[in-house]
């Protein structure tokens, strides 16, 4: 059988395995096939040279091997405290092994007098110490193994030490799999590449990964492997990317026109900034080429992405086209709505809403006008995906906030026309550069990193719960100058019931606090009827009410620049791309606005972390890049969806420098054979077309 096809086989035919095992490697750890196993990887590696003798042992790290022999057994102790006590000694004292479980077994299987190697954790009990549930390996066996390097440690589950799959198991398992496999597996990098880098083989790599003999191997077989990892990754993007750029057919926008200029000089109230001119031009050079835009721009809250998304409509308009846009909730449609009309009015542009809550008889108007083209700029929500909703030309289609829409419903949308509309998408939530470049690699991006002039950076304190007092009087004032607060509490799906208690609460001690002053407050949440909650947003909006108590539905995009301050309730309990948004809410106007956060007084060190970095910067990039730093990439918000980042050994944060070179080395490969057609680079075409099957992609056309 070749190595290929050995690799397919189901682990339970692995020796050592079986069917109960295969089983639970399967439901714990997702290993199926030997192929996952061979890719399961040490999460570390202890050094196992190092051997403790019994006096040095107050001065040892956490975790010690020692080498001696077993000098007695005896049980203590009844019912569940029952246990097995060894003492083991070297030639410098002795130590306590204790188990729990199994001893019965140990008791019968470890032998005095003979020599063996213990492995574990220390527990110190004043002067006294001992070893719970050591790994305990014979002396020869030890040597045999060649485990006297480092040591893999094996991600793990409690389940599986506990039905016996222990780290020590694990490793000859995997060992089995190398010596069932022969140690050799075909090469996937070109040997130029592996030349030119000066990398080891697949075999070896492989090998070394789990069984280093040292330092060194180790390293050069995590080099290669990252290195592989992130190169056929980018390779994808990339490839992706290009094909998309040949294969697929946009609207070619020639010209710039009246509407364009009409609105540039005549309507625009205010100087663009440099980033959004820029921007724009990118736009421009892209709906020249007849290729579809796929374009990203991410631009921090505030930073003006509304008036770039109207620009390129105008752009489409100007062309004969129309134009869409889509946004997450009904709020936020009315408020693009609201300022799209506002431009669009004066030029002369016919203009449109459609959400869930447009009545029948509105639509009725709406879907024929769409068709016929008398409506060129149209804005709703998830509505008008819908089937029946019907373009004449849709030439642009502008998505604010993707994450909220999936690949598939974008895709409905391209199949309204037989030449796929441009597509911009816009989004708030910065992702740092380097993880953009992965996820969303198959797009191009641009980056709006300029704030409008004159903005006034939201001041952020922290505050204790026993401060709130003086929190409520800063609210007090700040209303009393006619301004407006929003008081924001968590409601977290895995404590809904008793946030939403928190919530009434926290809302019954705002009115007993503001009530006499002769405020009105309101609340908003997720368990309100859509109309309900619109109401209250827009009783807000129109300065009815002072003080907005609200769960994070306010998050997104709601603008009421009257509002000037910002508290956050259990601010502990929210992630940072999460605060920050919330945080965005305030500050829109022109004058100072200020964020409160209030915590409990233990705080983890994390969310000191949190705290502390929201209060230093409002810098969403720098944010976004602690926050990326603090929860790794799978948790970054928006990004969960994708399912394209989950790395094996490659590290989004620490690995950004091998990165580049993984996308530049993809890069040099398909300038110079876009189709991968040459012999040398036969091998990536191999592993690509594995991998393309598998994978989906952002502006996937479905
Ligand atoms: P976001 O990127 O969060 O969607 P918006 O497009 O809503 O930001 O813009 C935020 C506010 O800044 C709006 O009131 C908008 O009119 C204003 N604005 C946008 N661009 C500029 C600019 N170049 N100069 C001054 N104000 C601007
Ligand atoms: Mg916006």
């Amino acid at each position: 059988m070749a190595t290929s096809d050995i690799l397919q086989k189901p682990l339970q035919y692995l020796k050592g395995v079986g069917n109960k095992r295969a089983a639970l490697l399967a439901s714990e750890l997702d290993l199926h096939r030997y192929n996952d196993l061979l890719y399961f990887f040490p999460n570390r590696y202890v050094d196992r040279t190092r051997f403790y003798s019994v006096k040095e042992l107050s001065m040892a790290p956490a975790e010690v091997q020692i080498k001696g022999q077993f000098v007695s057994f005896r049980e203590e102790g009844g019912g569940r405290k029952k246990r097995l006590i060894a003492e083991f000694a070297d030639e410098t004292g002795t130590v306590e092994l204790v188990w729990f479980k199994n001893y019965k077994w140990v008791e019968r299987t470890y032998r005095k007098g003979k020599d063996y190697v213990i492995y574990g954790r220390l527990n110190w009990f004043g002067h006294r110490v001992n070893i719970v549930h050591p790994e305990v390996e014979q002396l020869s066996q030890f040597q045999m193994h060649g485990y006297l390097g480092l040591v893999p440690v094996y991600p793990s589950t409690e389940k599986l030490v506990k039905s016996g799959i222990t780290n020590k198991v694990m490793r000859k398992i995997v060992f089995n799999l190398f010596e069932e496999t022969g140690r050799r597996f075909p090469e996937t990098l070109p040997y130029y590449l592996i030349e030119k880098l000066n990398f080891v083989s697949r075999s070896k790599a492989l090998y070394d990964i789990h069984f280093p003999s040292g330092l060194h191997d180790l390293s050069r077989a995590q080099y290669r492997l990252k290195f592989e990892e992130l190169f056929y990754l980018q390779m994808q993007l990339l490839y992706h990317r290009r094909s998309r750029k040949t294969k697929i057919r946009g609207h070619t926008f020639d010209k710039i026109g009246d509407y364009f200029n009409r609105f540039y000089h005549e309507i625009l109230p205010f100087q663009l900034t440099g980033a959004q001119k820029r921007v724009i031009k990118e736009i421009r050079r892209d709906v020249k080429t007849g290729v579809q835009m796929n374009r990203l721009i991410q631009g921090d809250v505030g930073s003006g992405k509304t008036i770039v998304a109207m620009m390129s409509m105008l752009m489409a308009l100007d062309n004969g086209f129309q134009a869409a846009m889509l946004a997450p909730t009904e709020i936020l449609a009315q408020q693009h709505y609201f300022n799209l009309q506002k431009w669009a009015e004066p030029l002369g542009i016919k203009t449109a809403l459609l959400t869930g809550s447009t009545k029948q008889s509105e639509r009725r108007k709406i879907l024929p006008e769409l068709e016929s083209g008398a409506i060129q700029i149209i804005v709703g929500t998830h509505a008008l995906i819908e089937d029946r909703v019907k373009f004449h030309n849709l030439g642009l289609a502008v998505i604010d906030e993707q994450h909220r829409f999936g690949v598939a419903q974008r895709a409905k949308m391209w199949k309204k026309n037989i030449i796929p509309p441009h597509v911009l998408i816009m989004t708030a939530t910065p992702i740092p550069r380097t993880l953009a470049m992965t996820h969303y690699g198959d797009l191009d991006i641009s980056v709006i990193d300029e704030l409008p002039p004159g903005r006034k950076p939201v001041k952020t304190v922290h505050m204790y719960d026993r401060q709130r007092v003086t929190a409520y009087d800063f609210i007090r004032k700040q209303i009393q100058q006619g301004r407006q607060a929003y008081i924001v509490y968590p409601l977290i799906e895995e404590s809904e019931a008793l946030d939403y208690e928190n919530l009434m609460e926290g809302y019954e001690r705002v009115r007993q606090a503001f009530e006499p002053d002769g405020f009105k407050i309101a609340m908003v949440h997720g368990a309100m009827k859509p109309v309900d909650k619109e109401a209250v947003m827009r009783r807000f909006k129109e300065g009815e009410i002072q003080i907005l108590v609200a769960t994070t539905v306010i998050e997104v995009g709601v603008d009421v620049p009257n509002a000037s301050v910002m508290l956050i309730e259990s601010a502990q309990r929210f992630g940072l791309s999460q605060l920050h948004q919330l945080r965005g809410r305030v500050g829109r106007g022109a004058e100072y606005a200020y964020c409160i956060l209030m915590t409990d007084n233990k705080l983890s060190e994390e969310a000191k972390i949190r705290i502390k970095t929201m209060v230093e910067t409002t810098d969403g990039f720098r944010i976004a890049e602690v926050d990326l730093k603090l929860r790794g990439p799978g948790n970054i918000m928006g990004t969960k969806q994708s399912g394209i980042i989950r790395l094996k050994i490659a590290d989004f944060v620490r690995d950004v420098p091998l990165m580049q070179r993984a996308r530049a080395e993809a890069n040099r490969i398909l300038e110079a054979d876009p189709e991968l057609k040459r012999t040398e680079n036969q091998v990536i075409h191999n592993v690509l077309n594995h991998l393309l099957r598998k994978s989906r992609f952002w502006s996937y056309i479905g």
